[in-house]
């Protein structure tokens, strides 16, 4: 048995010795950006790098992504995650031409995060001091967009849920996972900081279409039924539920038009509209859902209209674990040093797939910096290769020693995951949230 702080030697040596590999696979993700459940060449360059360690890989888990296995003891089970979906912003400058891809978002330092600390504890030979096995997880489809695509994937029976992480765990991929862990590029955070424990938002998905009948919208407007009023009614009625919202629900309720009409010369006969509706808990989403729906359809009833209002599950609220956090920030402090952590709690308003994860697996999800520009604007860029790709996997693997060398941190973790809601629990809760309604006042 190699002592702890030996084995964290080792592994950090480790992941050294291949950081310009590391750097390299992140820049040549980012110069490939694709978009969610279309991940082919980055998963490929994913499962080459879990090959070139000698990792066994599955791969297309969930139509695209790998998941790669170190050690077989499953007396105890940790995950890394790294996502594998750029976002579309073809305003930004690495933006691919045809598709408006990018990575805005730093999904591809999180690539090199996950393949880093999968580096790390194969070179480091940590696996028999681990008390249990490490599953290495490239995920797609962590940004809820391209959704017409998306939909296109449920109604060939090839995925039900918009998000990765969702998918995997319908697939069965987070069974008897007990500890979970990712990083996340930090919003303008060009220095050495890491907020490790904090909340989001979930929130429900929607489409909305409202339908009337068009007309000549000089000549006979009194013969139509106003789709667009019916709209902009719909999304005014939303504004006065808005001081119904108490402040700490942290509600947030953005809907666009994603279609206003034909010609300007025809009253709109059908306008389409999208929305989320985020809230910090599980109640707190469902009461905001249902006035949104409420106010949503009196636009339909006050132009005599018709309005079908489409609810998908969008993501459930994060919770960081305790456990891992404290081991996670011991690891920040002896690599970075001191007064680089974010303090406190903070509540985030927007959302993410890993609170899927954390509704049913103890873990953790911390934001690091060494990027400038808020993340999805054009920005967005890295300006410490070290920070942004290299460092935050020495921590995660460290922190990953610290609690599976430690029996104590294993059961605590066990104890955590029994006391969640368990993977079929999970997957009735968000089912609920399906849902479809139509009122209709057409004559
Ligand atoms: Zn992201």
């Amino acid at each position: 048995m190699t002592d702890t702080e030996t084995l964290k030697r080792r592994v950090c040596d480790a992941i050294d010795e291949r950081a310009d590999e590391i750097v390299a696979l992140a820049k040549s993700i980012q110069a490939e950006p694709e978009l969610g459940f279309k991940e082919e060449r980055t998963t490929e360059k994913v499962v080459s790098a879990f090959e070139s360690v000698g990792l066994p890989v599955r791969e297309n888990i969930a139509v695209t992504g790998a998941r790669a296995r170190l050690g077989s003891n499953d007396s105890f089970r940790a995950a890394v995650f790294g996502e594998l979906d750029a976002l579309v912003n073809p305003e930004h400058p690495l933006a691919d031409p045809e598709t408006g891809a990018c990575h805005a978002c730093g999904h591809h330092a999180q690539i090199a995060h996950l393949v880093g600390t999968a580096f790390g504890l194969v070179g480091g030979g940590a696996i028999d001091d681990l008390g249990g096995s490490v599953d290495f997880v490239a995920v797609p489809a962590e940004e809820y967009l391209d959704l017409d695509y998306r939909r296109s994937l449920v109604e060939a029976g090839e995925i039900e849920f918009f998000g990765g992480k969702q998918e995997l765990i319908r697939r069965g991929e987070l069974d008897g996972v007990d500890a979970a862990v990712m990083i996340h590029a930090g919003s303008d955070v060009p220095e050495r900081r890491i907020t490790s424990d904090f909340s989001t938002n979930g929130f429900v998905g929607k489409f909305v279409t409202y339908r009337g009948k068009e007309a000549h919208a000089g000549a006979a407007p009194e013969e139509g039924v106003n789709a667009l009023n019916a709209a902009v009614l719909g999304a005014n009625a939303i504004h006065a539920q808005r001081e119904t919202f108490p402040d700490e629900d942290a509600v947030r309720v953005h809907p666009i038009v994603t279609k206003g009409g034909e010609g300007v010369n025809v009253v709109p006969s059908e306008v389409t509209m999208e929305s989320y509706v985020r809230a910090r808990t599980v109640d707190a989403m469902v009461d905001a859902n249902a006035k949104v729906n409420r106010a949503l359809a009196s636009g339909a009833m006050a132009v005599g209209g018709e309005i079908e209002i489409e609810d998908y599950p969008g993501y459930m609220p994060l919770r960081t674990d305790p456990t891992i956090v404290e081991a996670y920030d011991r690891n920040v402090r002896s690599i970075l040093g001191e007064g680089v952590l974010t303090e406190g709690n903070p509540h985030l308003a927007g959302s993410t797939d890993m609170g899927d994860v954390t509704q049913i697996v103890p873990g953790i999800h911390p934001w690091v910096g060494g990027f400038e520009g808020s993340v999805h604007s054009r920005e967005f860029r890295v300006v410490d290769e070290e920070m942004a790709y290299v460092l935050p996997a020495k921590i995660t693997a460290c922190a990953l020693v610290d609690l599976m060398t430690d029996a104590e941190s294993r059961r605590a973790l066990r104890r955590a995951r029994e006391a969640k809601p368990s993977p079929e629990e999970y997957l009735e809760r968000i089912r609920a949230f399906r849902g479809d309604v139509t009122e209709s006042y057409l004559s």
